[in-house]
């Protein structure tokens, strides 16, 4: 049997994994997700300056798409957050920011945004982009 994966560029906290693999397990009927893991992702990669770290994440990306055939990507940010202290209205932004450029890189999956809140429930952010064929 083959497994579906998909790819979370997440942040490193340990209280997003858990919430993380569940909502996009469900929501995108795949087997297993792979992590990404950088302190504030959202503002990372919607700000796209850190071009060491930036390079890193799609470096990681393109293998977990390459040789897992992940279908998706998906970029959080959270509640809470350490490495991007900014209020959800600033990280709903940075977000669909991130999506943008993210989709720039033409990975041939769709990108997608994921909120979690202070109780970790995950929501899609509302706009989302994808080149979905
Ligand atoms: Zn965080």
């Amino acid at each position: 049997m083959k497994y579906k994966f998909a790819t979370a560029i997440n942040c490193i906290d340990g209280r997003t994994q858990k919430p993380v693999i569940d909502f996009v397990r469900r929501k995108f009927s795949v087997d297993y997700v792979d992590m990404i893991t950088e302190p504030g992702p959202d503002k990372i990669l919607s700000e796209n300056k850190k071009s060491g770290i930036v390079k890193s994440i799609k470096d990681r990306v393109t293998i977990s798409i390459e040789k897992h055939e992940s279908k998706v990507i998906v970029i959080v940010g959270h509640h809470d957050c350490a490495g991007n202290p900014v209020n959800e209205k600033t990280h709903q932004t940075q977000i669909k920011k991130a999506i943008q450029n993210v989709d720039n890189w033409n990975s041939g999956v769709p990108v997608f945004g994921i909120w979690l809140n202070k109780g970790w429930k995950g929501t899609f952010c509302s706009m989302v982009l994808s080149n979905i064929a």
